[in-house]
């Protein structure tokens, strides 16, 4: 990091977002730097008539500046460890830091917790981080210290996952591993009493979806005597609290070998040797094209379909059709459990794709939930870019 930082000049009139606290700064509204910044450096940003508003990490691209204070803060050891103590405390509020039965949460949620572009997740006494910026890459160690530092006794490994989407790939992805411990690793994630398998190195995101932890559970009610199909089942969450709740019969369907292989892991773990699961490698589409039987309760929870604003359109169309399959082929009586964790598609345009399928598939449909992100994904007011799960409980007359 550089002692003096560079200066980011705004255009005139171009500081409006920042003043509401946005924390991004796109490369249109800067008019000129002082001194050139290189991409993950710290740079203040000021206003085109010289007034401090803000710093933050530099990075060529349209989100030019990420914002990590607007109080002039020295971004060092103490920022991050003022920055993961507070996220700390929004854990501890919800329950999640001394739970007998689930030891997976999520730490830090980006811009959520006022540190854009860092994820980390907790797995017991195992942390998970993952930087979506260059500057939280470079800044990696002194939060894995501060982490450290704040979890002491209660944490003992850091493993850094490289995020392949930054732009400097190729050195990246040498650069994962462990930032601290890494020796006798216990990698089983306990959710809601149930055991799962979290896979850092190869799995997707930190290894396992924490953030659908409150919708299983309640999906776990809807399960006694149902025939169940999982879709898109990755690790096979929903698979397991369906059948602790009392299915009948639970199918997981995901495209990736590797993600049945977990599954079935999975099985092995929480429910050895019962016969009412079933995990199949196959295209969700394709599955639903072919599947045989009725099933009463069905999960979608596909990938992001939109992962910018120019895919939108083609990933409604998306979502419309993978429900429309759903809805025609579910048991009267059935219940769907479907999901969109595209950031981009808000809760409108979600509604409309599944309402539309609803209608072509000429069904009576009453929403019973709404579901969203839970608590340790916070949304930041002044940034509600960073709401991005929403789901429906449909009932299927
Ligand atoms: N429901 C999961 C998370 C789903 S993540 C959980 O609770 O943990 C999305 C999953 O969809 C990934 O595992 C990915 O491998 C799978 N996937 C992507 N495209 C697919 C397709 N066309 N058919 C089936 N699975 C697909």
């Amino acid at each position: 990091m550089n002692n003096e930082p560079s200066k980011a000049y705004l255009r005139k009139g171009k500081e409006e977002s920042l003043k509401r606290f946005h924390p991004w700064v796109f490369s249109g509204a800067i008019h000129h730097f002082d001194t050139e910044p290189e991409e993950g450096d710290c740079v203040e940003v000021y206003s085109s008539d010289n007034r401090y508003i803000a710093t933050g990490h530099y990075q060529i691209g349209s989100i030019m500046v990420r914002v990590l204070t607007f109080d002039g803060e020295q971004i060092d050891s103490d920022f991050y460890y003022r920055r993961l103590a507070a996220a700390l405390d929004v854990r501890q509020h919800i329950g999640l830091t001394a739970s007998a039965d689930t030891n997976a949460f999520r730490l830090v949620h980006g811009e959520g917790d006022n540190l854009p572009g860092l994820v980390i997740d907790i797995y017991g006494e195992t942390a998970v981080m993952q930087a979506h910026s260059v500057g939280m890459h470079k800044d990696r160690r002194l939060i894995a210290d501060a982490l450290l530092k704040l979890m002491e006794g209660r944490l003992r490994h850091i493993y850094y996952k490289s995020e392949t989407t930054l732009p400097f790939k190729a050195n990246l992805l040498e650069e994962s591993g462990f930032l601290a411990g890494g020796k006798d690793v216990d990698n089983i994630a306990i959710e809601n009493g149930l055991r799962f398998h979290v896979d850092w190195l190869k799995g997707q995101k930190t290894g396992f979806f924490v953030d659908q932890r409150e919708n299983r559970k309640l999906l776990e009610q809807y399960a006694r005597g149902m025939k169940v199909l999982n879709m898109f089942c990755y690790t096979g969450g929903f698979s397991f609290y369906a059948m602790r709740g009392g299915a009948s019969l639970v199918h997981s369907v995901d495209s990736s070998q590797k993600a049945i292989d977990l599954t079935n892991a999975n099985v092995d773990l929480n429910f050895p040797g019962d016969s009412r699961h079933q995990a199949f490698a196959e295209d969700a589409f394709k599955f639903l094209d072919n599947m045989k039987e009725e099933y009463n309760l069905i999960i979608l929870d596909p990938p992001a379909f939109a992962k910018h604003k120019n895919a939108l359109s083609n990933a409604l169309k998306g979502y419309s059709r993978l429900n429309q399959k759903a809805l025609e082929k579910i048991a009267h009586g059935g219940v769907l459990f479907t999901f969109s964790c595209s950031q981009v598609v808000t809760k409108d345009n979600f509604r409309n794709a599944v309402f539309t399928a609803a209608a072509y598939a000429r069904r009576k449909v009453r929403i019973l939930h709404q579901l969203h992100q839970p608590a340790d994904h916070p949304i930041n007011i002044y940034h509600p870019e960073g709401e991005y799960l929403k789901g429906l409980v449909l009932y299927v007359e």
